[in-house]
């Protein structure tokens, strides 16, 4: 639903963080030359599918599966200093990922522009300004200061709503945030969506929990705010007037936003007005000078996502006076743009974001950062040159043909589902059938015109791509809504559900080993690759995605009696994830906010396994089972197919990130995508023999679809 923000892209729902039907034929990119990674470096080993190194053989796999099938991997793999997160499969393909971008970036920016990419001047440049970063030093100041005089220059409420907009146009969010999404209940038109932004601490609870060290997190925020002003050139006795002005201002922000569990329910943030509506609700910010800043005119119908929030705004503006929220747009600007000037301010900044926020010890390498940066501001220009090299013909047909098979056992078993009525029934495989799979790199990648990078400075092409991203952002309220588009890049390793398109998206980055191998058993690919396929698919009928009809429009399409079936099978799973713990202090996890990722999970592993069983009836085996792992026990093909989900999710997060975590991501941890999952799955149990009472097969169980 959430596409194409002015900030940062909120809510694609995606797997680490669904699908059927026809696939579309995409021309391929002309291959390129294969680079090989510039002296120095080795690159990341491709993940093994299916490793018993990764297994733990001392734990019984009725006990504790993702301890057998993780902990080998778990023993040998420590956490580098500059990382929070790593894991078998996700994290270790992105640093692959990484490194091969680099590789064309490191080759651009010295004048080898092969292979050959239209945009591979602007990406070379852009890169090397990156990387020098003795030259940000010199010029970060006046850079800086150029942003906090137009601050100062503000003099009235008109010239206030003016300098809000232009400095979401640079993706600086202040007071709230703007983005331009697909009506939920007209997903054939693009309008905007307010929703609030511009606070500095990861999600309300910072600002009000007392407990798993929110309140530390708050102190230090403060600290930050005090030091990164120093840095910036402020007095001591402004600082200390300002900073808890400011932190009380967005405390009053965050007073009035909602959880991030509450924001789930669709309805709870779909409220559709005009220009005039919003000025009365939130009659003391100038909207109309706001959205004609923006050179937005279509102002009939927007989403003002949370109406409460925006009449707290109206009255914070009334209430302080104009320097005080002209200060409080200073510290949105230093906060934001920090990263990008001087290393003073970037080390600021990295200590509370990173060390103090996640537990990060080390900056991560200067190219690993560069490349990113790149990638966030031009990424589809890289992601051509990426599925050029790494994605084939033969990966797309055989992925295929396994998102056809999901979504074939998912629409033979809704016949089977007991709670549902046949009219809701019926509209359930009216969804199936509308389901539009995005398997591999978009056709209409971004072309980036008109966008303006110099080797100069790079912090001006940090501005001129997010600039240009948001006027393409906003050129779509203009125009229809184009299914072309991806919410993801080619190298991207990850997959998506967009309940308004009712599209699963899968880009050629997930697609490669440990998920998915065009030499790999049947049984592997479908535990690895076939249950996030299943995962994304499962998303169209979650607790969110079962509100979005086959159209993609937020509509009731079920009677209120197979609504509360609904509601009570899943209060099962919020009660069993409630009871799980993360870090040694017992952090527990939001049963709420991972509803629609555990559903997904539990739902995914049930329609690949069952996908893999048609498969396997019709002689699908793949390459001879025996000969996929050696040296080590033999395991039958069940044993397999878990075996390759669970080593999917092994995985190690620092306790500041893990908490962290917690609070903000729908995913639950890697441990308890596996337990979680498999003691609700019978046929688990039946491959590893595992009886009735041990842990991984309990007598009561959960299940929906
Ligand atoms: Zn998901």
């Amino acid at each position: 639903m959430k596409k194409l923000a002015l900030a940062p892209l909120a809510t694609l729902i995606i797997i680490l963080g669904a699908f059927a039907g026809c696939t579309k034929t995409q021309i391929k990119p002309t291959p390129g030359p294969q680079f090989n990674p510039p002296t120095g470096r080795t690159r990341t080993p491709e993940v093994k599918m299916l490793d018993v190194a990764a297994l733990d053989a001392k734990v019984k796999p009725c006990d504790d599966f993702y301890q057998y099938a993780c902990g080998g991997w778990i023993e040998n793999t420590q956490m580098p200093k500059d990382k929070v997160r790593i894991a078998r499969s996700f994290i270790s393909l992105r640093d692959r990922n990484t490194e091969i971008l680099n590789d064309y970036l490191e080759n651009y920016s010295k004048g080898k522009l092969e292979p050959a990419s239209p945009l591979a001047k602007q990406l070379g440049d852009f890169y090397a300004s990156c990387m020098d970063e003795a030259a940000l030093e010199a010029p970060s100041p006046a850079l800086l200061k150029a942003e906090l005089d137009a601050v100062d220059a503000v003099q009235n409420s008109k010239d206030l709503a003016k300098l809000v907009a232009q400095l979401h146009m640079k993706r600086i969010q202040t007071f709230f945030s703007p983005s331009v999404e697909q009506d939920a209940k007209d997903a054939a038109t693009n309008i905007v969506t307010l929703a609030p932004g511009g606070m500095g601490l990861p999600e309300k609870s910072y600002y009000f929990d007392d407990k798993n060290k929110k309140p530390e997190m708050r102190a230090f925020y403060k600290s930050h705010l005090a030091n990164s002003f120093r840095l910036a050139g402020f007095s001591q006795p402004e600082i200390e007037t300002q900073r808890d002005l400011i932190y009380h201002l967005e405390e009053s922000l965050a007073e009035k936003s909602l959880y991030a569990a509450e924001m789930r329910d669709p309805l709870k943030i779909y409220h559709p007005m005009n220009l005039q509506e919003l000025q009365k609700l939130s009659p003391k910010f100038d909207w109309a000078t706001y959205f004609s800043t923006l050179g937005v005119t279509a102002t009939k119908k927007m989403n003002v996502s949370q109406p409460e929030y925006f009449k707290q705004l109206s009255e914070l503006v009334s209430l302080h006076a104009l320097p005080e929220l002209k200060n409080y747009v200073k510290w949105q600007i230093v906060r934001q743009v920090s990263a990008y000037l001087q290393k003073s301010l970037r080390d600021e900044h990295f200590d509370f974001y990173n060390r103090k926020m996640l537990g990060q010890e080390e900056y991560t390498p200067l190219w690993q950062r560069c490349t990113g940066a790149v990638d966030a501001a031009m990424g589809d220009a890289l992601g051509e040159v990426y599925a050029a090299q790494t994605f084939g013909a033969d990966g797309k047909d055989k992925t295929s043909k396994m998102i056809q098979g999901i979504r074939d056992a998912f629409g033979t078993n809704l016949p089977k589902v007991s709670w549902l009525d046949d009219a809701t029934r019926k509209k359930a495989e009216e969804k199936l059938s509308t389901f539009l799979p995005k398997i591999g790199y978009p056709e209409k990648p971004e072309k980036y015109v008109g966008l303006q990078i110099s080797r100069d400075s790079y912090y001006k092409n940090i501005m001129a791509g997010n600039i240009h991203s948001s006027k393409e952002t906003l050129a779509d309220l203009n125009k229809p809504v184009d299914r072309l588009k991806w919410g993801m890049r080619a190298h991207t390793v990850n997959a998506y559900y967009n309940p308004s398109l009712n599209e699963i998206v899968f880009p050629a980055g997930i697609l490669q080993s440990p998920f998915f191998s065009k030499n790999g058993s049947t049984a592997a690919n479908f535990g690895a690759i076939g249950a996030v396929m299943g995962h994304e698919l499962i998303h169209g009928f979650d607790d969110e995605g079962r509100m979005f009809d086959s159209t993609g429009n937020l509509k009731e399409w079920w009677t209120p009696a197979i609504t509360k079936s609904f509601e009570t099978k899943a209060a099962c799973i919020v009660d069993q994830y409630s009871k799980y713990t993360v870090t040694a202090d017992k952090v527990a996890l939001n049963g709420k906010l991972t509803l629609g990722e555990n559903i997904a999970d539990l739902g995914g592993v049930k329609f690949a396994y069952l996908a893999y069983q048609a498969a396997k009836a019709k002689g699908a085996g793949g390459p001879s089972l025996a000969s996929v792992i050696t040296p080590g026990p033999s395991f039958s093909d069940d044993q397999q197919f878990f075996i390759s989900y669970a080593q999917v999710w092994c995985s190690k997060v620092r306790d500041e990130e893990q908490k962290r975590l917690a609070t903000v991501d729908p995913h639950s941890p890697g441990q308890y995508r596996v337990n979680g999952v498999l003691v609700n799955t019978p046929e688990f149990a039946k491959a590893f023999n595992c009886q009735a009472g041990d842990k991984m097969a309990p007598v009561d169980r959960c299940s929906l679809w």
